[in-house]
């Protein structure tokens, strides 16, 4: 395996590197301190921008306007995006719309395709994933509440979900509902795309996190489902196959998470460093550099960065050469490790900053309030660790080692 930038990759993330520095990190105070929709309209024009330097939605199919890039390219274009939280806004690579485009993509019929695939791409409307619900563990979603009941043409849906992240604003949801219960756990639920105009989706709320209010985009949504009616012609895929599904649209999911997550390392790990040599801590001009455990910190963070990298690389490279199925395991592996690797970076990051780590002068706490989801969202770390463990423990099942 050859991981070194190829010469095509070179060029977009050069190109999407200086879009970032000069267009997207400038908007960053205004983005911290304003609600999101506000600035829709500035967002709207650099997205113009974007799509006029032909680098819009890098990983979306060529057919239907996007650039067509494989996992493993997209893997160097998403650092480099990464390093803004609206680099992935902005060129339209953005979750959840990401996920919800493979799977539509995959299993979508033509008409759905022509009504939200197409748009969705092309970046004209949102949609969101609408699986947690509040009284059931999101870590074992075949525990699941909300029920699609045929009637006459159409599926009846009744629920509380939340969580629905970025549903505000959104023009769908793909929602996990079950429609038949008396199959096995596994094939009792089906994805159903849902308009948020259909009559009975009720968005309750923004849920506050980490003392973000949450506007269009950044809102993660409580919706009620009350006899939330829609045709049976918006079933995505086989009826009772949405944890096939899932898997197809969860595992590139964490990987693309994985890969934005390196540039939110990169950029602390900078601006770490950046500031552990400017900032003089003695009269004869000694700087946080000279310090050995702040060396050691940085060390220690770029070799945690680099094997983060690595890793996510080989499961993209896996996941393109023998499937999402074979990768499972690495798959896991990275979700939980590059997470935690992330959260390390901002922590040590923002303790180099000191006091001016705290405030929202700097990017750095907004990404350690923001980021702490990552540990939590798309499977928990101890699901991860324990489906890893029990995968690793069954090649031991009688079998000798000395
Ligand atoms: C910011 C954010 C965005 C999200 N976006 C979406 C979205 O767009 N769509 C959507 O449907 N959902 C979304 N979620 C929901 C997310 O997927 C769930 O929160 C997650 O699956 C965990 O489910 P839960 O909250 O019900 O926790 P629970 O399942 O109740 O688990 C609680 C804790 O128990 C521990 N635990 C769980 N299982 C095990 C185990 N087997 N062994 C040991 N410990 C265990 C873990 O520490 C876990 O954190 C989002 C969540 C967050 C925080």
């Amino acid at each position: 395996m050859d991981f070194t930038m190829p010469e095509k990759v070179k060029v977009i993330t050069d190109m999407m590197d200086e879009f970032v520095d000069k267009e997207l990190i400038p908007l960053e105070p205004e983005f911290m301190n304003n609600s999101f929709r506000d600035m829709l309209p500035v967002l709207m024009e650099k997205r113009r921008m974007v799509k006029q330097m032909e680098l819009w939605a890098p990983n979306h199919p060529r057919e239907y306007g996007g650039m067509g890039l494989d996992l493993v390219e997209h893997a160097y274009v998403s650092e480099s995006l990464g390093r803004s939280p609206l680099g992935h806004y902005v060129f339209g690579c953005q979750a959840p719309d990401a996920g919800n485009i493979e799977i539509l993509y995959k299993y979508g019929t033509d008409e759905q395709k022509e009504r939200w695939l197409r748009p969705l791409v092309e970046g004209e409307i949102r949609s969101c994933f609408s699986m947690t619900e509040i009284d059931m563990p999101g870590s074992n979603p075949v525990m699941m509440d909300t029920t699609a009941v045929k009637d006459g043409d159409d599926y009846v849906i009744n629920g509380q979900k939340w969580y629905t992240s970025s549903s505000d604003g959104s023009a769908f949801a793909i929602v996990m509902a079950t429609t038949n219960p008396e199959n096995p756990p596994y094939l009792q639920t089906s994805m159903i795309i849902v308009p948020t105009d259909a009559p009975g989706f009720n968005q309750v709320r923004n849920i506050p996190v980490m003392g973000e209010p949450g506007t269009d985009y950044t809102g993660h949504g409580e919706i009620a489902y009350q006899n939330c009616r829609v045709p049976q012609a918006n079933l995505l895929g086989p009826e009772g196959h949405a944890f096939v599904i899932a898997q197809e649209r969860l595992g590139p999911g964490r990987i693309h998470h994985c890969m934005r997550w390196l540039g939110i390392c990169k950029r602390v790990f900078d601006l770490m460093c950046k500031r552990a040599s400017d900032r003089v801590m003695t009269p004869d001009g000694k700087t946080l550099a000279t310090k050995q455990i702040i060396q050691a910190w940085i060390a220690e963070c770029a070799a945690d960065i680099q094997a983060a990298r690595l890793l996510t690389l080989h499961s993209a490279w896996k996941i393109e050469q023998f499937g999402v199925k074979e990768a499972r395991e690495d798959i896991s592996l990275i979700k939980f490790f590059v997470a935690n690797v992330m959260q390390n970076a901002i922590d040590k990051a923002l303790q180099v900053h000191g006091g001016l780590g705290m405030t929202d002068d700097i990017i750095i706490p907004f990404y350690y309030r923001h980021e702490r989801a990552a540990r939590i969202y798309d499977g928990a770390d101890e699901v991860h660790k324990v489906s890893v463990a029990r995968r690793i423990l069954r090649g031991y099942e009688g079998r000798e080692v000395r």
